[in-house]
């Protein structure tokens, strides 16, 4: 078939890939001038990875990342509440969860797709669903494109899913969040661990992408749309990390001030359908997550390669998306509302709700929190 799809992020490109291998004519198209390698950093936990193994591009991610052996939450002194050594999962599954600069990732995606057409300054602005089994796709430049199944992988606030399903709500978080690479080596370079401070809401992580790359986000609890003006980020990162221990107020000092990312955390309030007709939508256009889990990008990976299996294992288009949908659905839900759910516990704060927070996560026996990792890493 002729498939357009809509977004050159994580879950677009590797959508491309995985029709491209079954044989479909691809073209991608998106909204940014360029693509550029821009973003802070990503886990690409064990679920993507056999994905990207399947699809061959695993060792080429592992390369350009760091291989994690050890992840988990900690107080805000960095004593382990819920530590996991992803060793063992490691070897069930057999493919690591690795860090990854998103620049990184991006280069190797697009390394994949080296005929394929991807168009960029190509903003989605309609579709249309004509007969005989086609889509128009009509861009804000005047240009349109058809195809016999168009898939909308433009994320969070994807026009596809305006354009089929109207304006749906976003729901905030609560939670707004700073990121950015700084240029740092840790000496525990295999360890992702994320402190909780006592009280609003606030998360700190640094984790080393590549030698010298460190990946930082911090979150803290806002009304949406709380600023910080950019001349006085670094200073104001510095002056709230003094919870923590001195090493993370010294190693933001490091960033560089004008590539420090700030954005409020929505995720999407799951929706009733993930299609309509010929077009589908996917990764955050269909089911946005709070990165809670680390599983946003994850899922769009999962995505790209169950639509493209179930788009070979059935002879109709409408038949391979509702099974596609009803294939995928539990799955999303679990990291969707655990994800939120993360998000609500961590917001408990004070001298009783941090206690009681912390005791639930170290309290939380090992062999419970193995077994939600392993639900999120099983691939069918
Ligand atoms: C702080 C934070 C940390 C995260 N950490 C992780 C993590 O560790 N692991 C993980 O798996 N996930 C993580 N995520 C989630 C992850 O970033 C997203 O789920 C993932 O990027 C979704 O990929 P996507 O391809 O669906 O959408 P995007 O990556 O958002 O790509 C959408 C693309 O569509 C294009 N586009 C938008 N509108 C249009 C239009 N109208 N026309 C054409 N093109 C358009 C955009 O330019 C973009 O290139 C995190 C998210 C956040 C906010």
């Amino acid at each position: 078939m002729k498939i357009n799809i809509i977004g050159a992020g994580i879950g677009g490109l590797t959508t491309a890939i995985a029709l491209e291998k079954k044989g479909h004519q691809v073209e991608v198209f998106d909204a940014a001038v360029a693509l550029r390698p821009i973003g802070a950093g990503i886990i690409m936990a064990s679920n993507a990875m056999q994905i990207a193994r399947r699809l061959g591009f695993a060792d080429e991610i592992a390369q350009a990342g760091n291989v994690l052996d050890r992840f988990g939450i900690a107080d805000h002194e960095g004593r382990p509440l819920q530590m996991m050594d992803i060793q063992a999962i490691r070897t069930k599954f057999g493919e690591p969860s690795v860090a990854i600069h998103r620049g990184q990732l991006q280069q190797v995606l697009l390394q994949q797709l080296p005929n394929t057409p991807i168009h960029v300054n190509k903003r989605l602005q309609s579709i249309q669903q004509v007969s005989g089994g086609k889509v128009l796709a009509f861009f804000e430049d005047g240009s349109q494109a058809e195809s016999d199944v168009l898939i909308g992988a433009d994320g969070l606030r994807s026009a596809t899913r305006k354009a089929i399903f109207g304006e749906k709500p976003l729901r905030y978080s609560s939670h707004t969040c700073w990121r950015g690479i700084i240029e740092h080596q840790f000496e525990a370079a295999h360890e992702a661990k994320e402190l909780w401070a006592k009280t609003g809401g606030k998360r700190v992580a640094m984790i080393q992408v590549a030698p010298n790359k460190v990946y930082f986000y911090y979150t803290e609890k806002h009304k949406s749309g709380f600023k910080v003006p950019s001349t006085d980020q670094l200073s104001y990162l510095q002056a709230q990390f003094s919870e923590f221990p001195p090493m993370y107020a010294e190693v933001i000092a490091k960033a560089n001030p004008s590539e420090i990312f700030h954005d409020d955390l929505y995720d999407l309030k799951p929706l009733a359908k993930w299609h309509q007709d010929r077009v589908m939508l996917l990764g955050d256009a269909a089911h946005a997550t709070t990165p809670n889990m680390g599983q946003g990008g994850c899922q769009a990976i999962e995505d790209a390669w169950y639509l493209a299996e179930y788009l070979e294992r059935y002879s109709n288009v409408a038949e391979a998306f509702a099974a596609y949908e009803q294939f995928r659905r539990p799955k999303i839900n679990f990291v969707v509302n655990t994800s939120f759910m993360i998000g609500k516990m961590s917001n408990l704060g004070g001298a009783l709700g941090h206690r009681l927070r912390n005791w639930v996560l170290s309290a939380t026996p090992k062999k419970m929190a193995e077994q939600q990792l392993e639900t999120l890493f099983r691939l069918q």
